[in-house]
């Protein structure tokens, strides 16, 4: 039988041969990639596997489930999941980046409760709806300028998951160009968050800089998030 730890080390082991692939398919290096697991659902033990596989980034998308375990394992903590104004400051006290705001009330009320210095991904809508979550393109600025002016957040860049309705190839390109005219404006917020099991190979060929794999890595998860 396939101990717990040798599977995670397999699924690992392809998930790094794809990055390496397709980064070098687009010149880009291996390092120029964050890799975060997205740990949700699953337990603190497999969290300790992958720090023992020496992958030190973990996402989550619910508070309650993220807390307990950013608390057993050290590493960076991110959060990507629906933000609702009253688990911010719970949420702010163990996530050290966060990838999903796209509301003003959000970053103001993160700034207020934030005990340590938080990075930021503002997550963009790439079709306009708001079902997957995320600002208009046209939102972004007002919102960079709420994180530029707020005393304990960083600006790193954005963030979008692909719609179900589009190639990711398609998403990603406009992704990429969303993210090209954002940082004339805010040269600080130089990376992208994209990319998840499925297609995080064509969102490292349109520039992502943070790809957020779970199910690839963990297995397939009892329910959706
Ligand atoms: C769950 C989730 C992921 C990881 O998804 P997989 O398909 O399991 O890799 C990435 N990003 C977000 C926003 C998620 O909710």
């Amino acid at each position: 039988m396939t101990s717990r730890y040798e599977e995670i080390a397999g699924n690992l082991a392809r998930v790094q041969e794809e990055i390496h692939v397709a980064t070098k398919s687009c010149n880009r290096t291996v390092d120029e990639v964050t890799l975060i697991a997205v740990t949700k659902t699953f337990p603190a033990s497999d969290v300790h596997i992958l720090a023992s596989l020496d992958v030190h980034h973990y996402g989550e998308n619910r508070d309650g489930d993220a807390a307990p375990k950013a608390a057993a394992v050290p590493g960076t903590w991110h959060f990507q999941g629906q933000i609702q104004s009253n688990k911010l400051k719970s949420i702010a006290s163990w996530a050290h980046v966060i990838h999903s705001l796209d509301e003003q009330r959000h970053i103001i009320a993160l700034d207020k409760v934030a005990p340590h210095r938080i990075g930021v991904f503002l997550q963009v809508s790439l079709d306009g709806a708001q079902g997957r979550g995320g600002a208009l393109p046209s939102d972004l600025s007002a919102l960079a300028d709420s994180v530029l002016q707020s005393t304990n957040l960083d600006l790193m860049g954005l963030m979008a998951v692909a719609p179900l309705d589009q190639s990711s190839d398609e998403a990603f390109e406009k992704l990429a160009t969303i993210h090209s005219i954002f940082k004339v404006s805010y040269p600080t917020a130089k990376y992208l968050s994209a990319g998840m099991s499925n297609d995080f190979s064509q969102a490292i060929t349109h520039g992502a800089t943070h790809i957020r794999v779970g199910s690839s890595i963990l297995g397939s998860r009892p329910a959706p998030q």
